[in-house]
């Protein structure tokens, strides 16, 4: 059976011989384990920080280890009394096609509730990290104007959605005409741009939001996010939920100062982990699960099928190749 171990630290954008796949010995279970059977893997931008050495809020990967992600797997042999055979969990798990598992942090899934991988997506981490970004630090009220970047992403697109649930105007943030059109046209953004086409970016963000911009849930940084600060409101919040265009960078580039921007505007700028925030969990889960049950939520998938593409699908995300959630079907 194999496994996907980091074989390098990457330097600047990670590469495939950053990763390796190893044949290892698939594994026995001992009493109180379970055996898990890999069904689906979720790639995310934030690995790329768990590959490098440095302190953070997460461990780094060890290198010649398993890399790990959240995973849903079926329960293919059991001698644990709280798991039988058959059942679906999902955790965070070892880039592994088998594993075992002494059943702690695992969540059984209901696959009639919902297709097993949107466990990995609007019913999991990123769903999770747009409602309670947007509602515990943005906290949007009715007529607002709300802004994000990374908009056609798993995270990104939740926010929009949710946004717009609550009665605002949403301007979204992308990466191609295509993304740009899909924000309007499906998720039902108000206004959407096309960072990479754009030359000024401060003035498209005023353009789209003539009444200023009164939340930012921010998933990019960088350039994007200098050119939206220039807009803020009176008394804007400012959700820092991810800097991916940083995430590669060998030395940290110089911005715009905006100390100046956050004191005039009273501005409320905070960095926000979905971890922090376990206590609230059901509830936005269950908030979730009925948009998305009565259609008033679209969950897109990028799905990726085979193990072995892992190490693509993650690199992939860094060029914008998904569509919402991006996902690995072993
Ligand atoms: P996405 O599904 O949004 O995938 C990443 C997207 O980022 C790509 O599709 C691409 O879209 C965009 N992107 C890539 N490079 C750049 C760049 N240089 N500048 C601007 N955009 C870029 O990933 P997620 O929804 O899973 O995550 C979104 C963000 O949220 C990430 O920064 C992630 O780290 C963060 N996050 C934070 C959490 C937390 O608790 N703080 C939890 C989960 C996610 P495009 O085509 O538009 O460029």
């Amino acid at each position: 059976m194999k496994t996907i171990q980091l074989n390098k630290r990457p330097v600047g954008t990670p590469q495939l011989s950053d990763f390796k796949l190893v044949n290892e010995e698939q594994p026995q279970i001992a009493v109180g384990e379970v055996l898990l059977k890999a069904a689906y893997l979720s790639v995310d931008p934030y690995l790329r920080g768990r590959m490098s050495e440095g302190k953070s809020y997460i461990e780094p990967f060890e290198l010649n280890q398993a890399m790990s992600s959240g995973m849903v797997a079926e329960v293919v042999g059991s001698k644990h009394e709280g798991f039988s055979k058959g059942e679906f969990v999902t955790g965070m798990l070892e880039w592994k096609e088998y594993q075992n598992h002494n059943g702690e942090d695992l969540m059984k899934l209901d696959p009639n509730m919902a297709p097993l991988s949107a466990y990995l997506g609007v019913l999991g981490m990123t769903g999770l990290t747009a409602y309670l970004g947007l509602t515990e630090i943005g906290k949007p009220k009715e007529g607002e104007t709300v802004v994000v970047s990374g908009a056609a992403g798993a995270v990104g697109s939740v926010v929009g959605q949710i946004a717009k649930l609550l009665g605002c105007r949403v301007v979204g943030i992308a990466g191609t005409d295509e993304k740009v059109e899909q924000l309007k046209a499906e998720y039902g953004f108000d206004e959407a741009i096309n960072y990479k086409t754009t030359t000024d970016m401060n003035q498209a963000i005023a353009e789209a939001c003539p009444n200023g911009v009164d939340v930012y849930f921010d998933n990019v940084g960088g350039e994007v996010s200098d050119g939206v600060m220039l807009n803020v409101n009176r008394f804007a919040r400012i959700i820092v939920c991810g800097a991916i265009s940083l995430y590669n960078a060998t030395s940290m580039p110089m911005g715009p100062r905006i100390q100046p921007i956050l004191i005039k505007n009273s501005v409320l700028m905070q960095g926000f982990i979905v971890f922090n925030f376990q206590d609230k969990y059901t509830e936005a889960i269950s908030h979730l699960a009925k948009w998305l049950k009565v259609g008033e939520l679209i969950s897109t998938e990028t799905i990726v099928e085979g193990f072995e593409k892992t190490p693509q699908a993650f690199i992939d995300l860094f060029e914008g190749k998904n569509k919402g959630k991006m996902i690995v079907k072993i």
